[in-house]
């Protein structure tokens, strides 16, 4: 959805409201339904500053367990728009402001890329690959890692 600016540009004290749904954000780690997104672009004293409201639910799978988690989110987006070049601000090369590239972008940084399904998720056996949330297996994981440890110590001396 492209935003046209240029009547706000011109116009202090006017504000352009949103109040629409974008499509749903693929991210590499997850991926979110579709995504409200509600406030404004106002034209302050000639300085347009942007207010919206993001809300979604992002679907991604656990760190530990890989299990799908999905959750809501809702972040709140300030931002300046400026019709130069800018590294602090949005900075426009046209009138057009595409809305949708804008939320994506900040989406990208903002959705959290490591999740767990649980603060006590137990993870998957290191050796068997089991769920052991849901299940226990008979694998001794405490004592095998050392003695590997050891014996890849006693390797890598050999190579020497
Ligand atoms: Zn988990
Ligand atoms: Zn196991």
């Amino acid at each position: 959805m492209n935003i046209n600016l240029s009547l706000l540009k011109s116009s202090a004290g006017d504000t352009i409201n949103v109040n629409t749904v974008i499509e749903s954000f693929q991210a590499d780690f997850g991926k979110t339904d579709e995504i409200s997104v509600n406030g404004n672009l106002t034209n302050n004293a000639g300085r347009i500053e942007l207010n919206l409201m993001v809300s979604t639910v992002f679907h991604t799978e656990c760190a530990r367990c890989l299990e799908q988690v999905s959750f809501e989110v809702s972040y709140e987006f300030e931002d300046r728009i400026v019709f130069e070049e800018s590294d602090e601000y949005i900075s426009l090369e046209s009138d057009e402001f595409n809305l949708d590239e804008y939320v994506y972008e900040e989406l990208s940084l903002r959705l959290p890329f490591r999740v767990l399904c649980d603060d006590d998720c137990k993870g998957l056996c290191p050796t068997c690959g089991i769920n052991l949330n849901n299940s226990s297996c008979q694998c001794d994981n405490d004592n095998i890692d050392p003695r590997l440890a050891v014996l890849k110590q006693l390797l890598d001396k050999k190579e020497d």
